[in-house]
C-alpha cells in the first residue's frame, strides 16, 4: 500500500503496511499466571481506603497494575492476567500476597525449536502490529546456538538521519528478484544482445511461502494470496491450488513439480515467477517455452557449491533454499552457515549478482531476517511465523517440512488471517527499518552479504582463546 507524503511543494509515495488491532480467536495460555492473597489484598483496601476515601475507589482497587490485571469488576479479588506483561510492579509492592509467574501452560505452545517465547512476540506483533516493547532491559544470554551466534553491529552514530527512520528520509525495503548479467552488451546500432535484466522488484524483502500438507487449505491459500497482494509481495502456492481455487495474479508464484507439465497449460495468464519443486530438465524446458518471460526458481534443499554452479549453468537464476522448520539442513548445518555457504559459491564465482537467493526455515523472529540477509539471501519466505501468525497448533515437534502436522483454528476467517499477516509483515518490516538505521544502511539491498558488519560468536571464541588449554571449539 502506498502513502502519499508531501514535502514542499513535491509529493511522493512511501510504503506502508495498514495494521490494525487484531486480537486472538483462539484463546491461548495466558504468559503469566496472577496469585493474589484474598486476606493481605483486603487489608491494603481498607488501609487505602481509609487514607484516601472512597472518592478514588476505581483507582485503589486497579492498583498496583498499570495494565488493568486489577482493574476488573471486583479488582484484585479476581485478577486477569491476561492483561499481565509481567512487569512485576505488584510482587515488589506487595510482596506478601501477590506473586507472578510464568504459565506452565503456555510453554506448551510451539515446539523445542518454535518457543514460547518466539510465539509470544509473534503474538503481539500480529495482534498490534507494532514491535514489541520489553522496556525493562534484556536479562536474557548474549550468545548461544544458531541465530543467537550471530551479532549485528550497530551503532547510533551511524544513523543515516537525525529525522528518524519514519521520518522524512526513507529506507529502501525494496528488493529484486531476478536475473541481472554482469555485462550488457549492445550491437553496432546500440541495441542490447543477449542477455537483459530481469527482475521482479518487491517493496519487501519478505514473501509466503507455501504451507505444509496439513495446512494447505482452500482458506489458506485466500489468506497468503490476498495478504501478499495487500503488501505487494508474493506467495508461492501449488498449482494445482492456484487453478482449482482460481488464485491466478501477480503476487501469485505458482510452485510445480514434475508430472505437472500439462496444468501449466491451463494457466490464463503468463506468471511473473514459477517455482520449481526440485531440478527437472524437461520442466524446466517446458516452462521456458510456454513462458519465455517469466522467471523459473528452483526450489532445493541447500546443495553443495558445484551443484549450485551447474543449475546456474542451466540457466537457473533464481533459487529458493529450503532448511527444516528447525532451521537444520539434511547435512546437518545451521541455515545461518548454509546460506553464507551457498552466497560464497556465486560471489567466488564471480556470479553473484546474475542470482537472487531467497530461503525458508529456521527463519521465526523478526531480527532473523535482517541476520539472514546479511548471511547472503535477498529475501525470505515464511512459513511457520505465518502458521503462528494464524495461531495454528503445532501436534508434536514439527522440523521435518514432509512429516510436520499443524492445526488451523476452525474459526479461522480470510479476513481475520490476512489482516494477522499484514501486520506481522507490517511489524518485521519496522524492525528491519530499525536495524536498518542502526547500521547506517539506506537500502537493504546494501545489507545483502554485508558480513563484516556482523560478528560470529564461534569466530570470536575462536580468535579469542584458540590455542588455550581448556576451550573447546566443538
Ligand atoms: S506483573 Fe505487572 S502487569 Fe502483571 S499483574 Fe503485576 S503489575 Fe500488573
Amino acid at each position: 500500500m502506498k502513502q502519499e507524503v508531501s514535502f514542499g511543494n513535491g509529493r511522493y509515495d512511501r510504503y506502508h503496511i495498514d495494521t490494525q488491532h487484531v486480537p486472538d480467536i483462539v484463546s491461548w495460555p495466558t504468559r503469566f499466571t496472577v496469585k493474589v492473597g484474598k486476606i493481605g489484598l483486603a487489608r491494603e483496601l481498607i488501609s487505602e481506603i481509609f487514607h484516601h476515601g472512597l472518592k478514588k475507589k476505581e483507582v485503589i482497587t486497579s492498583r498496583p497494575c498499570l495494565y488493568g490485571v486489577f482493574s476488573g469488576p471486583v479488582g484484585g479479588f479476581s485478577p486477569r492476567p491476561e492483561h499481565c506483561v509481567g512487569c512485576l510492579r505488584c510482587t515488589t509492592e506487595y510482596p506478601d500476597f501477590v506473586s507472578v509467574s510464568h504459565n506452565p501452560e503456555r510453554k506448551k505452545l510451539g515446539d523445542s525449536f518454535f518457543t514460547s517465547n518466539y510465539i509470544d512476540a509473534i503474538s503481539y506483533e500480529v495482534e498490534h502490529g507494532m514491535i514489541p516493547v520489553k522496556g525493562a532491559g534484556y536479562r536474557g544470554k548474549f550468545g548461544g546456538e544458531g541465530w543467537d551466534g550471530m551479532w549485528t553491529d550497530m551503532s547510533e552514530i551511524v544513523r543515516p538521519t537525525r529525522d528518524g527512520i519514519h521520518g522524512r528520509e526513507y529506507i529502501s525495503t525494496d528488493v529484486d528478484i531476478g536475473f541481472r548479467p554482469n555485462f550488457l552488451k549492445f550491437d553496432p546500432e546500440g541495441r542490447p544482445v543477449g542477455p537483459t535484466p530481469r527482475v521482479i522488484s518487491i517493496p519487501l524483502p519478505m514473501f509466503i511461502d507455501a504451507p505444509p500438507a496439513s495446512v494447505s487449505t482452500e482458506l489458506f491459500f485466500k489468506i497468503s494470496a490476498e495478504a501478499a497482494r495487500e503488501v505487494q509481495s508474493l506467495a508461492v502456492i501449488p498449482l494445482g491450488a492456484v487453478l482449482k481455487y482460481n488464485l491466478e495474479g501477480e503476487h501469485t508464484i505458482p510452485l510445480v513439480k514434475a508430472g505437472e507439465e500439462e496444468g501449466l497449460e491451463l494457466l490464463s495468464s503468463t506468471p511473473l515467477m514459477i517455482e520449481i519443486d526440485g531440478w527437472d530438465e524437461q520442466l524446466f524446458q517446458k516452462i521456458s517455452s510456454l513462458f519465455p518471460e517469466t522467471l523459473v526458481c528452483l526450489r532445493t534443499v541447500f546443495k553443495s557449491p558445484p551443484e549450485l554452479l551447474d543449475y546456474h549453468k542451466h540457466g537457473i537464476h533464481v533459487f529458493h533454499f529450503l532448511a527444516d522448520y528447525d532451521g537444520w539442513d539434511q547435512e546437518g548445518n545451521f541455515v545461518l552457515d548454509a546460506i553464507r555457504e551457498a552466497h560464497k559459491a556465486f560471489v567466488e564465482a564471480g556470479v553473484r549478482q546474475e542470482v537472487t537467493l531467497l530461503g525458508s526455515g529456521g527463519m521465526i523472529a523478526a531480527e532473523h531476517i535482517p541476520k539472514a540477509i546479511i548471511c547472503g539471501l535477498d529475501a525470505i519466505g515464511l512459513d511457520t511465523p505465518v502458521l503462528v501468525s494464524l495461531q495454528a497448533e503445532f501436534l508434536g515437534e514439527c522440523a521435518d517440512r514432509k512429516t510436520s502436522q499443524f492445526n488451523l483454528p476452525t474459526n479461522l476467517t480470510l479476513e481475520w488471517g490476512v489482516q494477522r499477516l499484514m501486520n506481522l509483515m507490517a511489524s518485521w518490516r519496522d524492525q528491519l527499518l530499525e536495524i536498518s538505521g542502526a547500521m547506517g544502511l539506506r537500502e537493504i539491498r546494501r545489507m545483502r552479504g554485508e558480513v563484516g558488519r556482523a560478528m560470529f560468536m564461534l569466530e570470536l571464541e575462536q580468535e579469542a582463546f584458540a590455542g588455550i588449554e581448556g576451550y573447546d571449539i566443538n
